[in-house]
């Protein structure tokens, strides 16, 4: 499958399951997060880019109240929905993303009706890049425009965490939806959580002749969303003890003190979020001053960071890591949630085979299961295509 969406393609699509030609192709990007781990919960900072792999709808406004949807993705059929019973848990598998983004805008006065949508990503799903928010924003984007609803990009920004919170139930933050809908070209995203700015940041690996290869292990491991969970009750112990609002509200001078008030683990889950946002506002200052090539240092010991105090790792990420860094990477981290998904190394275009070929060969060796290697640039945020 080709990375880069084709909006003539996915518009025949459509035309070739609905009998009529699209109103117009949005699309929306995933993201990586380049640094800033676990601590959007906390209301820090995270750095996402948007990448160039997209979700790409194609719409057509209906004289009715019926929605027909249909994706790409696998072998599935077109569903047939009444959108006057639409309701946050009536809504099955993958179409909760656009139906639950309609339901959102409804909520919010946007008046859509019926409609027919075909989706094609190109986001691999459930890789830790984000293809829920990519569906989500395109599909925003999309409905914003078709019903000229004037809403903002910090408003689609909202409407699509409330799809994601409110209607497929998934207790994420605002980082996904703000890397697909506010990036530009070249560009990473800074997004401060507790006030929701943000600022673009010069990201041009291009020119400094890197770039970032995604190594998705294509692994989740059992005790990922328990491990999620036992992480935000963790910082929200140490929050309490310490005083604090969030865990955002300490830095590296106030770790000492919090060494003899919280027990051992408690200590290493706060120790975490603490340097980590702080190593966000440096790979900001450093992006700034020196370039993409000046951060990978920073990237290794996020890593690092997330190993060993904060325990999210996994021996499969923890490989593509080590041997990426091993063969030449600038550095590399795990990037998602953690126990599983994927890892993302710096490197220079030069190394992109030998980098892969050594992962490969690296995950063989250890008997794990073949690895999705590709690389990434930072991309543009949602747009109509087409
Ligand atoms: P991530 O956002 O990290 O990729 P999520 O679990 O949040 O992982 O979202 C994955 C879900 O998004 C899938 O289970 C599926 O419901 C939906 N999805 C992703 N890509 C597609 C696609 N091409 N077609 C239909 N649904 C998709
Ligand atoms: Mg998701």
């Amino acid at each position: 499958m080709s990375a880069s969406i084709d909006a003539a393609q996915v518009a025949q699509a459509f035309a070739d399951t609905f009998g009529t030609a699209p109103d117009g192709v949005w699309s929306a990007p995933g993201r990586v997060n380049l640094i800033g781990e676990h601590t959007d919960y906390n209301e820090g900072f995270v750095l996402p880019f948007a990448i160039d792999r997209a979700a790409a709808v194609a719409i057509r406004l209906r004289e009715d109240n019926t929605a027909r949807l249909h994706s790409s993705y696998g072998e599935q059929a077109t569903l047939t929905v009444d959108l006057n019973t639409l309701s946050p848990d009536s809504m099955e598998g993958w179409t909760a993303y656009p139906l639950g983004v309609v339901w959102v805008m409804r909520q919010l006065g946007v008046a859509i009706g019926g409609f027919d949508l075909y989706l094609h990503s190109t986001v691999p799903s459930g890789a830790g890049l984000s293809s829920s928010a990519a569906i989500e924003c395109a599909v925003a984007t999309a409905f914003n425009e078709l019903e000229n609803a004037g809403l903002s990009l910090r408003e689609l920004v909202l409407v699509g965490q409330r799809a994601e919170n409110e209607v497929v139930g998934a207790p994420t933050g605002i980082l996904d939806q703000s890397a697909s809908l506010l990036a530009t070209d070249g560009h990473a995203v800074f997004l401060d959580c507790r006030t929701q700015e943000s600022h673009l940041v010069p990201l041009d690996l291009a020119a400094a002749g890197l770039l970032i290869l995604v190594v998705d292990t294509k692994v989740s491991h059992a005790h990922a969303t328990g491990g999620y969970s036992a992480r935000r009750a963790s910082c929200e112990l140490g929050a309490e003890v310490l005083g604090v609002v969030s865990l955002r509200d300490l830095t590296a001078a106030d770790l000492p003190e919090a060494a003899g008030l919280l027990d051992e683990e408690t200590y290493r889950r706060v120790r975490h979020i603490v340097r980590e946002n702080q190593r966000v506002l440096d790979t900001v200052a450093m992006l700034d001053d020196g370039g993409p090539g000046t951060i990978g240092e920073l990237l290794t010991a996020s890593h690092a960071s997330m190993r060993d105090d904060f325990e999210i790792s996994c021996a499969e990420l923890d490989l593509a890591v080590d041997t990426a860094l091993a063969n030449g990477a600038l550095g590399a981290r795990m990037t998602g949630g953690g126990f599983g998904g994927s890892a993302i190394a710096l490197i220079p275009a030069a190394a992109l085979a030998s980098v892969r070929d050594a992962v490969s060969t690296a995950f063989a060796d250890a008997g794990f299961s073949a690895p999705d290697i590709f690389a990434v640039s930072p991309a543009p945020g949602a747009r109509k295509v087409s």
